[in-house]
């Protein structure tokens, strides 16, 4: 079986590369070692953690808002078994979608693990033993990540998880212990919260969700702390022992003081490693970094190999579907012989809790650090009218601006929808806008997007109207 392109891994960076591929007429294989097609993002990642938020955030409001509301309800309850079937239906519809997708594009199929027998070849081992082979002319690796873990913690999958459990639990915890202020803990995190668990979060940093502007992380811990999660922030985890039932999580704070806290159940979201096991990447010589093990490559995602490229978790960069998505794209359309380009300043960033929050380009931070003069517009959720009438307060939208040319450098915001919210802004930024462009668009009125443009007008001489 001979292809121009096959593609190892079948997560949103690889059945995109192999989609765009065969649009261009490119013969094309993608090989999954999974049952089903996805990855991370569809089976265990993305969209169950998406489908458990929903379910609980209408549990949540149907418990907390709705009286607000006037709408009386009696015996409300939790059916837990029926809510991660849900999830599960959600991930299936999705997953079929992809197989669907292969047989649409005339992709074909291999499942099984894939490793390089030379830099052309690829076998694929079925999990009956059974092996075929296949030859490319041209190797996409998209094999993703898979969770840290923390060398001294063992992860058990029962009581000591990591977000994959997580998302299968056959009960809600009593009180889940969060190693990491992550995006992907907070997550789980407020989810368990909202159906009432105890949570609460141990972070090493001195604050949650460390990687996104500052201002968001304050904010965010604010909600969070209503929700009822408790923060541990500059605490240092040193360790978790499991004894029936119980985990205990030992850690010191930050005086050095030993502390500790039992749960029922310690879900470990310290981040994700690259996945490369099993690839045989050094039959072909193929350089990984030597942190993290992600595969080196180069402008034109290149591996050190000719021919072989790498997307997705797999390299530096976010570790977010759609940055993976937009890599197969352009490695597709390198192939082709086209010249594509991806601005990774304008990967935005979302995190799916309630408010959402949402970012793209410089945060405040980085801003100060490189020297570069800019102002700043905020306009709160308060002050929002569509904000008001859904009951959702909290949040605020921060613009970024150069200081002399008024050009958006960077949009922070927290509140509802912040996360399709925030597709204006990578639009504006993409075309290089001004504050002031937006601030002179019509939003319609009332939506949550006004803010957008009131934290513009703020930003174009502090001209907010409605604060
Ligand atoms: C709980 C959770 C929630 C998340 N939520 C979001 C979110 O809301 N938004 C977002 O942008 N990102 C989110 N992410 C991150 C997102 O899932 C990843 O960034 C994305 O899946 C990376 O895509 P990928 O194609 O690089 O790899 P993956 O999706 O990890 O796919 C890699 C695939 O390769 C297969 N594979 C590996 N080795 C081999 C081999 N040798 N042979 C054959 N197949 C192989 C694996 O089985 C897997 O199917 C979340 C992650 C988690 C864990």
């Amino acid at each position: 079986m001979q292809y121009d392109v096959i593609v190892i891994g079948s997560g949103p960076g690889g059945y995109v590369a192999a989609i765009r591929c065969a649009q261009l007429g490119l013969k094309t294989a993608i090989v999954e070692k999974y049952n089903t097609l996805g990855g991370t993002c569809l089976n265990v990642g993305c969209i169950p953690s998406k489908a458990l938020l929903d379910s609980s955030e209408h549990y949540h409001n149907a418990a907390h808002t709705f009286t607000t509301h006037g709408i009386k309800l009696e015996n409300l309850g939790i059916d837990f078994g029926q809510m991660v079937k849900r999830k599960q239906e959600v991930v299936d519809a999705n997953t079929s979608g992809i197989s669907y997708l292969m047989k649409k594009n005339k992709i074909d199929t291999h499942f099984g693990v894939g490793s390089f027998k030379d830099k052309n070849t690829i076998t694929v081992k079925k999990a009956d033993g059974t092996e075929t082979e296949i030859t490319g002319k041209n190797v996409i690796i998209a094999t993703g990540s898979k969770p840290s873990a923390l060398p001294f913690l063992k992860i058990d999958k029962k009581r000591i998880i990591t977000s994959t459990e997580a998302l299968n639990l056959t009960e809600v915890p009593k009180h889940l212990v969060l190693i990491g202020g992550g995006v992907i803990g907070l997550e789980l995190g407020s989810v368990y919260a909202r159906l009432g668990a105890k949570v609460s979060v141990i972070e090493f940093m001195d604050g949650i969700i460390p990687t996104m502007d500052k201002a968001l992380g304050k904010e965010l811990q604010k909600v969070l702390t209503k929700l009822g999660m408790e923060f541990y922030l500059g605490h240092k985890v040193t360790g978790a022992t499991v004894k029936g039932k119980d985990v205990t999580v030992t850690f010191d704070t930050p005086k050095g003081e030993s502390k500790e806290l039992k749960g029922d159940y310690c879900l470990v979201a310290v981040g994700r490693v690259a996945y490369t096991d099993g690839l045989g990447l050094d039959k072909i010589g193929i350089t990984v970094e030597e942190r993290g093990r992600k595969i080196t490559v180069n402008d034109h995602l290149e591996t050190s190999v000719k021919g072989v490229y790498a997307i997705g978790d797999v390299i530096k960069g976010a570790m977010l579907a759609h940055k993976a998505e937009d890599e197969g794209t352009l490695v597709a359309e390198l192939i082709a012989g086209q010249k594509p380009h991806i601005d990774y300043n304008l990967i935005p960033g979302v995190v799916y809790t309630w408010p959402e929050v949402a970012a793209v380009g410089q945060t405040e931070e980085q801003l100060k650090a490189a020297g570069v003069k800019y102002k700043t517009g905020s306009f709160p959720f308060k002050a929002s009218g569509r904000a008001r009438a859904s009951g959702d307060l909290d949040g605020f939208v921060k613009v970024l601006a150069d200081a002399t040319t008024d050009e958006i450098l960077g949009v922070h915001m927290i509140g509802p929808r912040a996360a399709d919210m925030i597709a204006e802004a990578v639009v504006a930024m993409e075309y290089r806008a001004s504050a002031e462009d937006i601030s002179r668009m019509s939003h319609a009125h009332p939506t949550y997007t006004e803010a957008m443009r009131e934290a513009c007008l703020a930003a174009t001489e502090n001209r907010a109207i409605h604060i």
